[in-house]
């Protein structure tokens, strides 16, 4: 029988019943560069850390074991996560990827990937017809889902029955829900792609990412790949990571719980005019997030009724952080127009739907009434600053 995830978050079942470490319950930090050999020819298993080391190995099979993967990569960030997946394609390979995404992937795609010669399509999978797009030299489809942070889902075992019918590989970016809440290797994918900064992290302290794989083949490739460009995440973030982990479970229901009642609490107040939560009922991913997920996440999207007031929210938060980032403990809200999308071009921000009224909120754990009250605050303040009215009205 599989364990349960908060088991896997805890548990390496390889490990069990060994005493190594002197029995240490918390995994040891090997902050070590390299490895004395036994003799000539012979290895204890670990020659040189850019190729591996124990601390980041047992973060990794935790990884994939959280994803059902056959292998974990673990890597300095998420952005040195998709910039090794992208290592996997040559000049003139194709891929198809999501319109909207995490604004550093689309930074690298268009300023890093087509200077290497790769091309894009750039489409919404979520309601395209994505087989119109392949070519003779498509050979991946890369979505988020839900997507960073128009909040769009994609069916990802529909899609894998066109990747899987046309040898494509199916990349997702599982960022957003994190495995407490999404497989996408259960449903069809080929590689998983975290910015382990976030959820899987979880404290806002720790950069890291991760590819994650079932396939023998992409693990062979891209254990090639990590020893040769050299960003494997390092002993003590691959430590505090495992840490973070720990509490995976715990953290993603609370701060679910506290953000379909910010959800619902943003839907009925006048000045927010949308309100885009995959765990409202009136999302249009609603119940293919309902199949495929086990959960709806932890982020918001909203938009209020114009720039001003937006920023004026900005400048009022105080227990609310306005920073970029998401997936920790702490609440943070941010802006993507000047901040994670800044340097996406204004007409793809525009054609996605973000626009300068538009926030995005990362809902921590803390008590949802010191966050309801802190937002009905700011919003207040904000309103009267912006209308020269004082108190909110709710819609009626
Ligand atoms: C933050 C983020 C990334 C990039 O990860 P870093 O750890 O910041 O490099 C990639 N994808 C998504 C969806 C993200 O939110």
């Amino acid at each position: 029988m599989a364990r349960g995830i908060e088991t896997k978050c805890l548990h390496l079942e390889e490990e069990e019943g060994s005493s190594n470490h002197y029995g240490a319950i918390s995994y040891p930090i090997f902050q070590t560069a390299t490895y004395a050999h036994p003799g000539v020819g012979r290895s204890t298993g670990y020659d040189y850390s850019r190729l591996q080391n124990p601390t980041r190995e047992h973060l990794e099979k935790v990884v994939a074991a959280l994803e059902n993967g056959i292998d974990a990569l673990a890597l300095s960030s998420g952005m040195a996560a998709v910039t090794l997946m992208m290592e996997l394609f040559r000049p003139g390979d194709h891929l198809i990827v999501d319109a909207d995404l995490y604004g550093g992937s689309i930074r690298l795609f268009r300023n890093v990937s087509e200077k290497n010669g790769i091309t894009f399509s750039s489409i919404d999978c979520y309601n395209a017809d994505v087989e119109r797009y392949i070519n003779e030299n498509t050979k991946a489809v890369y979505i988020e889902t839900p997507t960073n942070p128009m909040m769009n889902v994609t069916d990802i075992e529909a899609l894998s029955k066109i990747t899987k019918k046309h040898h494509l590989l199916l990349i997702v970016d599982n960022t957003f829900l994190s495995p407490y809440f999404q497989n996408p290797l259960d449903l069809g994918a080929d590689i998983v792609v975290h910015s382990g900064t976030k959820f899987l992290g979880g404290h806002n302290d720790t950069l890291a990412g991760f590819l994650v794989t079932n396939r023998e083949d992409i693990s062979e490739r891209l254990r090639f790949l990590i020893k040769t460009t050299g960003a494997g995440l390092a002993p003590f973030d691959s430590w505090l990571i495992l840490r973070g982990i720990k509490t995976l479970g715990i953290r993603m229901e609370r701060a679910q719980e506290n953000a379909i009642a910010i959800a619902k609490w943003l839907e009925e107040q006048k000045a927010v005019i949308k309100v885009i939560y995959p765990g409202l009922p009136t999302h249009p991913g609603y119940e293919i997030m309902k199949r495929q997920a086990r959960g709806f996440g932890a982020m918001i999207t909203f938009q209020v009724e114009r720039k001003e007031l937006a920023l004026a929210i900005l400048e009022k938060v105080r227990m609310i952080r306005f920073a970029e980032s998401l997936g920790g403990v702490e609440t943070l809200i941010t802006y993507p127009t000047t901040q994670t999308h800044a340097d996406v071009p204004e007409e793809i921000r525009e054609r996605n739907g973000i626009t300068e009224s538009t926030l995005r909120i990362s809902v921590g754990i803390e008590d949802i009434k010191d966050l309801l009250e802190e937002l009905e605050r700011v919003l207040n303040k904000a309103e009267e600053d912006v209308y020269g009215r004082s108190v909110t009205g709710e819609k009626s």
